[in-house]
């Protein structure tokens, strides 16, 4: 006899797969799909009546930087209000541990407050989130550049090989204690001192195990192919999977490169094992920077210490209010972060449609004035890609959010609506959902996701999230498929 808590019925089932939607009923026991497709219903059980809407696995966000807003505001309501129920933190050499310090140097205060780097070692942060728990569940990378900042007293050169192995040291821990991988941000100071071999030797405890190189390459826009081939080269050398973080083409004489970056891509998925993350917006965001400012068509202070009057507002209009070019109205500004419009609509698209592309917010959660990524991407590619554009079926657009993103990060048994594999479950209507952040307007819960569960227990009901602290600290599978 089925044991159920809830059943879920008459839902278009979205199973994670990729394949065809089919009718059904879901049922929930102990934070676990009991039974998915037709079944009989047992008697006395609570049924959701699903009848015009879609049920799907919940949303794995690939790319995070919610290290320390996951302890600052449990409830993640920019996250499961569109659909999400795990995020993949510590991206773009930037973890929030291990770190326990009080100078806490750019890009790393893109996490938070200085406060929230208390975890000297990887675990205690991971000991922290299971004490108390957010409402989604995390599969945590480790950052490279937290690494470095950790350990070096000097982080403007390469490292030593001391302090190689005191970093290959705490990544050991990190990867003892659960972490996923490890990333890399080499555009940013202070890593884009470290060399290639560097990076290879500090992650050499990622070789035959489990775990991802995510990397934010050291260039996105004129030399990108130089920065993917050193990113592809350091995934041989450690034999894991390499994930190319938010990939994009950055600035106007770019535009259109996605075709050269994407035939790489393909190249090199023959013979390793490489994936990417996007989102889907032709604009990304991050601290305040010339080079960045002089790529992109526009741009939108997200955030200013020096100049705070400065939040939500274009960047040529501060400059002329303070009567300074760009490089001394930075110098005013900072620190500070930014949006940058220097994406092509049609990059985008393409590296979307890429069957290897996952979907990641990249999201800034503690930007006074975010891009609106933080709050809306899932459920504007469910609008814009699906409904709108008809770039992808909603077939093909949910596996890129569930069943691709765990097989790729290894995350085990979830991402797939599938008998005895975790509850985790987003309902939603195909037809209506939206975001509704805007760059303008950035921090709006979207519309149209109707429920959200996390291990079996109701987070979001379409208004509110609930009290619910289901979320649990994830740890990789042991099934990861190594090869492509
Ligand atoms: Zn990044």
């Amino acid at each position: 006899m089925l044991q159920a808590d809830f059943i879920v019925a008459g839902a278009t089932l979205v199973d994670g797969t990729g394949g065809p939607a089919r009718q059904g009923d879901l049922a929930v026991h102990d934070g676990r799909i009991a039974a998915v497709g037709e079944f009989a219903r047992p008697a006395g059980v609570p049924v959701i009546d699903a009848s015009g809407l879609a049920l799907a696995p919940g949303f794995i966000d690939s790319h995070t930087h919610d290290d320390g807003y996951l302890l600052a505001h449990p409830d993640m309501l920019p996250k499961v209000s569109q659909g999400i129920t795990t995020v993949v933190t510590g991206n773009c050499g930037i973890s929030l541990a291990p770190l326990d310090g009080t100078a806490i140097p750019q890009p790393l205060d893109l996490l938070g407050p200085a406060e929230l780097f208390r975890f000297s070692t990887f675990r205690a942060w991971m000991d922290a989130l299971r004490a108390t728990p957010a409402a989604v569940n995390v599969a945590p990378l480790v950052g490279h550049t937290t690494l470095r900042v950790a350990v070096m007293d000097d982080t403007s050169r390469a490292a030593d090989a001391d302090e190689r192995a005191a970093m290959r040291a705490l990544l050991q821990e990190a990867l003892d204690a659960g972490a996923f991988g490890v990333s890399t941000g080499t555009f940013y100071p202070p890593a884009s001192a470290a060399p290639t071999d560097e990076i290879i030797e500090v992650c050499a405890p990622l070789r035959g195990r489990p775990g991802v190189y995510a990397t934010h390459l050291r260039d996105e826009a004129d030399h990108i192919v130089a920065a993917m081939e050193e990113a592809l080269l350091i995934g041989r050398e450690l034999d894991c999977r390499v994930v190319f973080s938010h990939h994009k083409l950055a600035g106007e004489r770019n535009h259109g490169r996605s075709r050269e970056t994407l035939d790489l891509i393909n190249r090199a998925a023959a013979t390793q094992a490489v994936c990417l993350d996007c989102h889907p917006y032709p604009a990304t965001s991050t601290m305040l920077r010339l080079d960045r400012a002089r790529l992109a068509s526009r741009t939108m202070i997200t955030w200013s210490k020096g100049y705070p009057e400065a939040t939500g507002r274009d960047f040529s209009e501060v400059m002329a209010e303070l009567s300074l070019d760009d490089e001394a109205a930075i110098a005013r500004l900072a620190p500070a972060g930014a949006i940058y419009f220097l994406m092509d609509p049609a990059d985008v698209g393409r590296i979307f449609s890429h069957p290897l592309t996952m979907v990641g917010s990249d999201g800034l959660p503690f930007d006074p004035h975010p891009h609106p990524r933080q709050w809306g991407t899932f459920t504007n590619v469910l609008r814009a890609m699906v409904r709108e554009q008809r770039l992808l079926t909603l077939e093909t657009a949910i596996h890129k959010m569930t069943g691709l993103a765990a097989d790729q990060y290894g995350i085990a048994e979830r991402g797939l609506l599938r008998e005895g594999y975790h509850a985790d479950l987003v309902l939603f209507d195909p037809a209506t959902v939206t975001d509704v952040a805007t760059f303008s307007a950035p921090i709006q819960a979207s519309q149209g996701i109707q429920a959200v569960w996390v291990n079996g227990r109701q987070v979001w009901d379409g208004e509110r999230t609930s009290a619910e602290r289901q979320g649990q600290v994830l740890t990789p599978g042991t099934a990861l498929a190594r090869s492509k």
